[in-house]
C-alpha cells in the first residue's frame, strides 16, 4: 500500500462527478488500501477517491470509535433524519474549517470490498462524514454549503486552545 497525493482545492477534478464502480478488481482493492494509508497519514476521518485523483465512487471512513474502517464502493444515502451543526474540515482544504449543517441520522448502503451489499444506520460524526464524502462523489464541497462567514484558517503549529 502507498500514500497517494491529495488533490487540493481549487484543483478542478474536485468538481467532477465520479463514476460507479462496475467491477471490484485488484485495482479497486489497492485503491481502497492506499486511500486508508493516505487518510491516516493526514489524521483524516474520511477520504473519497476523487481526492486522490480517481473519479470512482469509492470512499473510506474511520471515525476512530474502535470499529474497523469503512471501505465503501458505490455508496448511496437511503434516508436522512434530523439536523446537526458541525464544525467541518476537508483534507483538500488543509487547516480550514467551517460550520455546516448536516443530517443527524443517515441510513446508507454500499458494497464492501468483497462485493457484498451493506446497509448502515449512522448518527453524529459518522452521519456527517458519509454526507461529506458522498458530496465529493458529485463534485460538491463543504464550502458550497457552509454557513456564510464561518470559514476559518487554523494555524497547525499553534497549540489547539490558542485557536479558539
Ligand atoms: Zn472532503
Amino acid at each position: 500500500m502507498a500514500i497517494r497525493q491529495i488533490r487540493l482545492y481549487p484543483d478542478e477534478i474536485l468538481r467532477k462527478r465520479s463514476r460507479e464502480v462496475e467491477k471490484i478488481d485488484p485495482k479497486i482493492i489497492e485503491l481502497l488500501g492506499d486511500m486508508l494509508d493516505t487518510m491516516y497519514e493526514q489524521n483524516g476521518v474520511g477520504l473519497s477517491a476523487v481526492q486522490v485523483g480517481v473519479l470512482k465512487r469509492v470512499v473510506v471512513i474511520d471515525i476512530y470509535d474502535g470499529n474497523p474502517p469503512l471501505k465503501l464502493i458505490n455508496p448511496v444515502i437511503l434516508k436522512t433524519k434530523g439536523n446537526q451543526e458541525c464544525e467541518e474540515g476537508c483534507l483538500s482544504f488543509p487547516n480550514q474549517y467551517a460550520k455546516v449543517n448536516r443530517p443527524e441520522y443517515v441510513t446508507f448502503e454500499a458494497l464492501d470490498e468483497t462485493g457484498k451489499k451493506i446497509t448502515i444506520k449512522a448518527k453524529g460524526l459518522l452521519a456527517q462524514a458519509i454526507c461529506h464524502e458522498l458530496d465529493h462523489l458529485d463534485g460538491k464541497l463543504f464550502v458550497d454549503i457552509m454557513e456564510p462567514g464561518t470559514l476559518e484558517y487554523v494555524n497547525p503549529n499553534k497549540p489547539k486552545d490558542e485557536n479558539n
